[in-house]
């Protein structure tokens, strides 16, 4: 499949579409199949893997990465066939006799191009969608997780169709000289920056695309909530992968009534999670490069100046750390964190909550903790988020039959489950007619007399 060192031979790849290898119901299965199989009997390796790459634990790893892979596999094979199925749909007479009916048909050879953070997830989610769909695929996992990059590459190479699939190793010229290839779908997860390049490289040769990115999410909590358990959760959502997830809460809104108690149990809930000293907990894992250490260093310094003494440059370490009275104006709150800081502001009415996040832009995702159907409503009304998730954290992610996408800011397209298989494939609309009644009416000249009856039918059968 290599065309020169790194660079897969993506007409290799189109070959193999082209014959229809891939769209075989059978063959989708198999690899997803296979898929299943590398996930499980190499569990350890990808934990062990994942692990060396930014100290993240086997548990985090089966939680995030392998279980929830294995879930959507099983989701997507028990529902693969119905996908599949074209769907019929009631036409208006004026096409009748005839059949209606559309097909969703895979784009061709797509490129999935992975984000660090969840070094696995964000490769194989994807490309679990995309071989459901059909497609031949090109996966290029994140150079900053190399032992995970390394893992995927002869992992997939192992277990799956090579004729159909291939992972691209490599960093920014890598991803850049891949892109210079002319794919039928892009799929990319990471930054705003980046994404706007991946965007230009589509629009070169006028390539759909997903694009997931991230953003500042928001998790405001009303007064007469449980709060031990709001707390509990949104510590686990901020400080699982080290604070470096997408859609974990980048800071927390909370009612002035709530806010000491809030503070307190969160307090207790980290001592609770990860013991006194959060460093020598095998739960915690550490910052991805020195470039992150730094740039979070620098972010908690500059609220906290004693702050510093408490990191690791040499282990890539930042504690896990409660920002407490910050103001919207701060530097904390303008761009997105993706560590494990959380900063806190409190407010006094749920409208100066909505406003502060409206200010920012679109966010992937938005939590809040209220036992009050009426302000649930109004939050979910007056927010425009990827999702929403209430009285708990992340979930909204991770079940297979919700779409997973960002708005805005935060990129667009869904996958997930049934979203996943509709966003590698296109609907293509089928109408089958038969040869009579064959009625002069639709044919030229347009006598007056034709025109009054073409008028009624358009008006009253179409
Ligand atoms: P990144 O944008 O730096 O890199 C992502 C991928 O793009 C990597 O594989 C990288 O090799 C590649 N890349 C880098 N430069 C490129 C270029 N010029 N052209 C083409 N490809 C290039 O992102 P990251 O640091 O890996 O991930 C962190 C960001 O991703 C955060 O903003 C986070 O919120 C976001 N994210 C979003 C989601 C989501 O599902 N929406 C999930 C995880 C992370």
């Amino acid at each position: 499949m290599q065309k020169n060192q790194a660079i897969p031979d993506v007409a290799l790849l189109r070959e193999t579409f082209d014959r229809g290898i891939t769209h075989d119901f059978f063959w989708r299965s198999s690899q997803l199949h296979a898929l299943k199989s590398f996930l499980i009997e190499c569990e350890k390796d990808i934990a062990d893997a994942v692990y060396a790459d930014f100290r993240k634990s086997a548990a985090e790893t089966l939680l995030t990465e392998t279980g929830y892979l294995c879930g959507e596999i099983r989701h997507t094979l028990k529902h693969l066939k119905s996908w599949m199925k074209p769907q019929r749909v009631s036409i208006p007479l004026i096409y009748k006799p005839g059949r209606g009916y559309y097909t969703r048909e895979p784009y061709g050879v797509v490129c999935i191009i992975g984000a660090w953070n969840y070094p696995v997830n964000l490769c194989l989610a994807p490309l679990i969608s995309a071989l459901a769909a059909g497609n031949c695929a090109v996966v290029k996992p994140s150079e900053l997780a190399p032992n995970t990059s390394k893992l995927i590459a002869d992992g997939l190479r192992r277990y799956l169709d090579q004729r159909a699939i291939c992972v691209v190793e490599g960093g920014v010229e890598i991803s850049k000289k891949l892109l210079e290839e002319r794919f039928d779908y892009l799929f990319f997860t990471g930054s705003q920056k980046i994404g706007r390049e991946v965007m230009y490289a589509a629009a070169k040769h006028l390539t759909p695309l997903t694009l997931e990115l991230g953003g500042k999410c928001p998790c405001i909590v009303e007064e007469n909530v449980d709060l031990n358990v709001a707390a509990r959760r949104i510590v686990w959502a901020k400080f699982l992968n080290g604070g470096q997830t997408c859609i974990s809460p980048d800071y927390v809104l909370v009612h002035k009534h709530a806010e000491d108690e809030l503070l307190r149990n969160m307090r207790e809930a980290i001592a609770h999670f990860y013991g006194d000293d959060p460093k020598k907990s095998p739960d915690y894992p550490r910052i991805i490069n020195e470039h992150h250490f730094r740039r979070l260093e620098k972010l908690l310094v500059d609220s906290i100046p004693s702050g510093g003494n408490t990191t690791d440059q040499h282990e890539q370490y930042i504690p896990p750390t409660i920002l407490q009275g910050v103001r919207p104006e701060d530097k904390i709150m303008q761009s997105e964190i993706f560590g494990p800081l959380l900063p806190v502001i409190s407010y006094g009415d749920i409208r100066e909550a909505l406003d502060i996040i409206g200010k920012g832009d679109n966010p992937l995702a938005l939590y809040l903790f209220s036992s009050d159907p009426k302000v649930q409503q109004r939050v979910v009304r007056q927010s425009k988020t990827g999702g929403v998730c209430i009285n708990d954290m992340l979930f909204q992610a991770s079940c297979h039959m919700l779409p997973f996408g960002g708005i805005g800011n935060s990129g667009f397209g869904t996958y997930h489950g049934r979203a996943g298989f509709n966003t590698f494939s296109f609907q293509r609309s089928v109408l089958k007619r038969s040869f009579y009644p064959d009625p002069d009416l639709r044919y030229p000249p347009y006598s007056r007399v034709k025109l009054s009856i073409l008028k009624h039918l358009i008006t009253y059968f179409h």
